[in-house]
Order: C-alpha cells, then sequence, then structure tokens
C-alpha cells in the first residue's frame, strides 16, 4: 500500500499550488508533472487514479519499458539529458524538458525530420550558475535563440530549469526568475514559448510564486526513492 493517501497528497499540493499562485500574482494555471522515476509502474496507475496526468521520468532507459507496462494512458514527459544517440524515444514522450545543448538541439531537429511533425521540447537553462548544472547559461541562450528558432524539427514550448539543492529562498527566487527571463530571451526571439517548468518537492510553491506553469513532483507525492 505504498501509494495508500496519494489522493489526499495530490489534494494538499493542489490547494497550496493555488495559494501560491495567489500569492504570486501571476494568474498561470499550473499543471503537476508527477514523476515516478525510481517506483514500479505501480505508481503510475496510483498516479492516475489520483487524476494525474501527466506522468515523467528522468532516463528513456526507465521509461520505455514502464511505458510498455502502463495501462493508464497518461501523457509522458522526459525530463532528465539525453543523449544524441538516442533522439528516436522522444516520439512517445509529449514534451521533452531537457534540450540542454546546441548538438542536442540540432540532433532532436534532425530526426523530427526523418519523423515528420516537430518535437515538441522545453531548452533547460541553467540560470543558478551552477558548474554542475546542466543547460543554457543565460548568455547562451541569448546567443543561441535565434538558431533554435530556424529548426523547424523543434516545437519550442518554453524553459525549464533545477534549482540549486537545499538552496536558500533568495537563490531560490533568484533562479526561477532567471529562468522566467529565458522564457521572455526566447519569446524575444520570435518563439510561441510559454511554458515555465519549474520547481520540485521541496520548493515548487516558490516556483510558483514565480510563475511556473509546470512542477515537477516525485518525492512528495510518492515518498522516498529507493535506487
Ligand atoms: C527527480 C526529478 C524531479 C522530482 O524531484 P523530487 O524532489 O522528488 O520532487 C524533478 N525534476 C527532475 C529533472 C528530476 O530528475
Amino acid at each position: 500500500m505504498q501509494f495508500a493517501g496519494l489522493a489526499e497528497r495530490v489534494a494538499s499540493v493542489r490547494e497550496r499550488i493555488a495559494a501560491a499562485v495567489e500569492r504570486g500574482g501571476h494568474g498561470q494555471k499550473v499543471e503537476i508533472v508527477a514523476v515516478t522515476k525510481n517506483h514500479g509502474v505501480e505508481a503510475v496507475q496510483a498516479a492516475w487514479d489520483a487524476g494525474i496526468r501527466h506522468v515523467a521520468e528522468n532516463r528513456v532507459q526507465e521509461a520505455i519499458p514502464k511505458m510498455d507496462q502502463a495501462t493508464a494512458p497518461v501523457a509522458w514527459h522526459l525530463v532528465g539529458h539525453l543523449q544524441r544517440n538516442k533522439t528516436k524515444y522522444l516520439d512517445r514522450f509529449t514534451l521533452f524538458h531537457a534540450l540542454d545543448s546546441a548538438r542536442l538541439a540540432d540532433a532532436v531537429a534532425e530526426h523530427a525530420a526523418t519523423h515528420g511533425s516537430p518535437v515538441a521540447v522545453l531548452v533547460q537553462v541553467n540560470a543558478s550558475g551552477e558548474v554542475t548544472k546542466g543547460g543554457f547559461t543565460l548568455e547562451e541562450l541569448a546567443q543561441e535563440a535565434a538558431h533554435l528558432r530556424g529548426l523547424t524539427g523543434l516545437d519550442v514550448r518554453g524553459v525549464m530549469t533545477m534549482a540549486p539543492f537545499d538552496a536558500g529562498e533568495a537563490t531560490l527566487r533568484a533562479t526561477f526568475r532567471g529562468c522566467a527571463v529565458a522564457l521572455q530571451t526566447l519569446q524575444d526571439a520570435g518563439l510561441g514559448a510559454t511554458e515555465l517548468s519549474m520547481g520540485m518537492s521541496s520548493d515548487y510553491e516558490v516556483a510558483v510564486e514565480e510563475g511556473a506553469t509546470m512542477v515537477r513532483l516525485g518525492t512528495i507525492l510518492f515518498g522516498a526513492r529507493t535506487p
């Protein structure tokens, strides 16, 4: 009964999100993307039964078998890094959140050209300046935005970021505001991007206050992961 009480946790998170939207004053709609990594396929069904419609994994190797087993018709998101030789797997996802380099952008666009429709992506930004974090810095994004716009195989929906682990509130807010600036950079380059994927279990309320339209939640919904 590991997922007993999930519906109550989802309800409580939804209430907290609504309160954070109110405090932040952005008036946005927020989608919960439930991160099932390191949990079995039962987590997907439990999420569906609790009213969740968007589910994420961070590795294709774990996602594909889980997708094959799952019967709940959730929309799948990929939120972790993807190797350039694995772009074909993106066909199975509704949205890829971790487009983290120009070379990967080219590879995804090339894959899309051979498979018909553009691939829906979020550009991962490193808005905290941590050297260990993946993604485009704000400076790199300003340089690359026009190039991204020129790739017809990409449907750039917005940006994603991860805040530093255990950051204080000031750092969190600076990171999330940087992500919003990155979205503006894409819009200024003529991209119709609107999504801000930011906020995890420990910081989603601050992220929503800063305008997040998607929060990626694992631990707070499913409990601690046993790797
Ligand atoms: C695991 C993961 C999450 C969810 O993290 P929690 O702290 O468990 O909510 C969100 N985003 C990404 C990219 C992840 O890998």
